[in-house]
This record gives C-alpha cells, sequence and structure tokens, in this order.
C-alpha cells in the first residue's frame, strides 16, 4: 500500500480555511447539524463506535473520555494546538488547510456535553495560526454555524510542558504552566475547575466526518483498533520531507521509502525516531510496523504526535540523544524532582558519555534513572524524557560503548 488517504486535508489548496462559507460548499458544518438531532448520550455513542482515539499522542477514546464528564450547570470544550514536539508540525497544517473543521468538531462536541464555551490553546511559536483561527471562527459565526456556542483563541508562550493537559489548563487561567495531580482528570475539574473536554487539533477536525458519513465508515478504515487516518510530518535525511495523511494501517517504511523517496543521497537507513523527540528510535528490523497506535506500542516505540524523523547511516546517535537530554532538561518546568533533576542528570551523563569520558558505570546509572523517570515523574515530559536514551542503549548500545573511556 502506498496511496495517502485524504479526508482532513482532501480539500487543502481548494478552500479558504478562513472562510466558512468556502467549506460550507465542499459539505461542512453537515456533521454538527446532524449531531444538533440527536441526544447527548446518542452522539456520544456515536463517536465511542467510530473508534475515535486521541490523535495527540495519548490514544484515548475520544468518546469515552466525553463519557466521563458529569453533568454542571458550566463545562468547557479545549483544544490542544501546542504541539511542541519538536519535528511536529501536523496540526498547524490540519488549521492551515481545514480551520473549518476543527471549529466545527469543537462544536459537535460542544453539543455533546452541553458546553457553550470553547478554547483553543495555540503555541506561540504560531501566530500566524492565531490570526487565521480568530478569522476563521469569526467567520463562522458570521454564517451563523456555531449557535450558542463560542471559541476563544488563547496563545502560549512557548513552554513544551503547556502542551500537557494540566499545565495548558493553568496557562489559559493565568498561572505558570505546571502539571496538576492527575485525578482529578479534566473531564471531572478541569479548567476553572469545571468539567473540561481536552482533545487534540485532529481529533477533532475527524468528528464533522464521522458524524457525516458515520461510524461505521470512520471504523472500517485504517487499523481495526485505532481506525481512521494520521497526519505524519516527516523530516530528516529523506527525500521528499514533508506532510501526509495515510490510513492508521499504513507501514512505516512505506512513509520511509514510498511517500518519503527512500534516504538521500544514496545513503543508507539507520534510524527513524516517530513522535517527536520524546519517542523511541526505531532500528531497520522494525520498519515494518504498521503506524497505528497498537502496532507501534507493541515494538516498544509510539505513534505519538506523528511526527517521523529519518536518520541516515552516517548520524551519530550519541550525539542525538544528548542534544535531545538538553532539550528536555531546558523544558522540564520543575515541579517534580524526578523530572527537574532526573533530566539534568541524564544531560549531564549524555554529555560525559559523548565527550568519551565514561564508563560502562555511567550507562548502569542512566538506565536506573530512566526506570526512576518513567515511574516517579508527575506528568509525560518526565516520564518520556528518557525514552531516547533507553531504546538507543538497546538498539544502538554499540555506538555508546563505542565512546566509552578505552582504558576502564
Ligand atoms: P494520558 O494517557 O495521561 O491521558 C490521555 C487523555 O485521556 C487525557 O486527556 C486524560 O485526561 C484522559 N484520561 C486518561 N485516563 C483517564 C481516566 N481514567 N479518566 C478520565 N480521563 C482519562 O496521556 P497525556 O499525558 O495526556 O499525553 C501523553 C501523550 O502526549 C504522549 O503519548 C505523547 O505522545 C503526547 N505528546 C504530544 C505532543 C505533541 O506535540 N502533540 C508533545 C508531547 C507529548
Amino acid at each position: 500500500m502506498a496511496e495517502e488517504i485524504r479526508i482532513l486535508l482532501a480539500h487543502a489548496d481548494q478552500i479558504d480555511p478562513a472562510q466558512a462559507e468556502d467549506y460550507i460548499k465542499v459539505g461542512g458544518f453537515k456533521g454538527l447539524e446532524k449531531a444538533r438531532g440527536m441526544t447527548s448520550k446518542d452522539l456520544i455513542e456515536e463517536v465511542k463506535k467510530s473508534g475515535l482515539r486521541g490523535r495527540g499522542g495519548a490514544g484515548f477514546n475520544a468518546g469515552m473520555k466525553w463519557s466521563f464528564v458529569p453533568p454542571a450547570e458550566v463545562k468547557y470544550v479545549v483544544c490542544n494546538l501546542d504541539e511542541g514536539e519538536p519535528g511536529t508540525y501536523k496540526d498547524r497544517i490540519i488549521c492551515e488547510k481545514n480551520a473549518q473543521a476543527l471549529i466545527e468538531g469543537m462544536a459537535i462536541c460542544g453539543v455533546a456535553i452541553n458546553a457553550k464555551q470553547g478554547y483553543i490553546y495555540c503555541r506561540g511559536e504560531y501566530p500566524f495560526v492565531v490570526d487565521l483561527l480568530r478569522k476563521a471562527i469569526q467567520s463562522a459565526k458570521d454564517v451563523g454555524a456555531l449557535g450558542e456556542f463560542d471559541i476563544e483563541v488563547r496563545m502560549g508562550a512557548g513552554a513544551y510542558v503547556c502542551g500537557e493537559e494540566t499545565a495548558l489548563i493553568e496557562s489559559i487561567e493565568g498561572h505558570r504552566g505546571e502539571p496538576r495531580f492527575k485525578p482529578p482528570f479534566p473531564g471531572v475539574a478541569g479548567l476553572w475547575g469545571v468539567p473540561t473536554v481536552v482533545n487534540n487539533v485532529e481529533t477533532f477536525a475527524c468528528l464533522p466526518y464521522i458524524l457525516t458519513n458515520g461510524a461505521d465508515w470512520f471504523a472500517s478504515i485504517g487499523a481495526p483498533k485505532y481506525p481512521g487516518t494520521k497526519v505524519l510530518t516527516l523530516t530528516g535525511d529523506v527525500n521528499n520531507p514533508t506532510y501526509f495523511e495515510v490510513p492508521t494501517n499504513y507501514i512505516l517504511s512505506d512513509v520511509i521509502y514510498k511517500l518519503g523517496g527512500g534516504i538521500k543521497n544514496g545513503r543508507k537507513f539507520k534510524a527513524v525516531q516517530v513522535g517527536g523527540t520524546s519517542g523511541a528510535f526505531i532500528p531497520e528490523q522494525n520498519l515494518n510496523t504498521s503506524i497505528d497506535f497498537d502496532s507501534m506500542s507493541a515494538i516498544g516505540a509510539a505513534l505519538g504526535s506523528g511526527a517521523v524523523l529519518v536518520m541516515d547511516e552516517t548520524r551519530d546517535i550519541v550525539d542525538i540523544v544528548t542534544r535531545i537530554s538538553k532539550f528536555f532538561e531546558h523544558e522540564s518546568c520543575g515541579k517534580c524532582n524526578p523530572c527537574r533533576e532526573g533530566t539534568f542528570r541524564c544531560r549531564e551523563i549524555m554529555e560525559k558519555i559523548n565527550s568519551g569520558r565514561a564508563t560502562e558505570a555511567d550507562i548502569d546509572n542512566l538506565l536506573l534513572l530512566a526506570r526512576v523517570m518513567k515511574r516517579a515523574a508527575l506528568c509525560g515530559l518526565g516520564q518520556a524524557a528518557p525514552v531516547p536514551i533507553t531504546s538507543t542503549i538497546e538498539h544502538f548500545g554499540h555506538e555508546y560503548r563505542r565512546k566509552l573511556l578505552q582504558y576502564a
């Protein structure tokens, strides 16, 4: 299989994403209309039946998440557009090509949980997307598509941790972006303490198509347990580094060799990191894996945000992982010890190895530290920070050992 399937990006560059009229001409807002004719219970059941799972990275069943929301007078719908994972820009692309689908998806969620207000939290590095979304929301309101539902766009200030949903909520509330303890999950106590659904841009953007074409149609596309399509961003040493929308049963090697046109400059493949800098490094023997959530987990990796970074045979794995460990040290918010001290120590030991000053005992210490961080860090940042380290020690251990002190 080497074909893209375009659902979210079907009309990319053919319509003006800021103009609701353009979107209506290609069938837009029909899903919302259908949702309004359903009971909240039936609407949530339909989304559950579609099998739609979170596209931010965690793969949580979207309908299930909505079903946890208790009855309350005020509730919120929050869209996570803080895609800070290096190599990830799929949410920007979805906004730039199909902003109205995101807006419609949020309004559908508003109908399902009976919320009147939505927020889009956009990363600070995307000011042009903030402008686009504000225009797009105004246009949707002008044509009367949103009814009583309103959406406000809030801009982050460049902190990676604010992509974590509770840190994002803190940031919208005007506080320093630090994660909260979970439970309670935002579905029960989120923004200003009230029930809040937080979903990723891509998750919301799937909803209009699910409602318009039916849950069974969506469930029949791609991998049965993680159905639909996935927007991927391909970067690194490939001939065609760009974005794609593929069914979720698409094979990783086809992403690199068919869509990506293979490795640049006639070189050989060394590794691919899927899901951004917090993802595992995948060696050649695992390339024949479907990109869906469960297949990636089965090889000890994660689909995550859908970033695919390819490295050729000339790349120095230890050097790359050392740079990644600096990134996590810099981005740790410092709230919990395992992450604050752990990312600092990881960077310290990685630099020691990379500069040829380490011994085998340092690798053992790194692995021990990684175990503690994965189990004890408060949020995904600290839990995922050691993944590039452990996966490269597992698959590229010889590159680490080559850099150890020879006389030790
Ligand atoms: P998580 O598994 O803790 O939660 C996933 C979602 O399900 C959350 O919305 C959470 O509130 C909800 N949830 C989970 N258990 C629940 C329960 N028992 N009751 C109610 N709701 C529940 O994962 P997470 O920390 O939100 O996200 C981690 C993922 O983020 C990673 O897989 C990583 O790939 C991804 N990530 C993405 C980016 C990006 O730029 N897109 C950046 C960093 C990390």
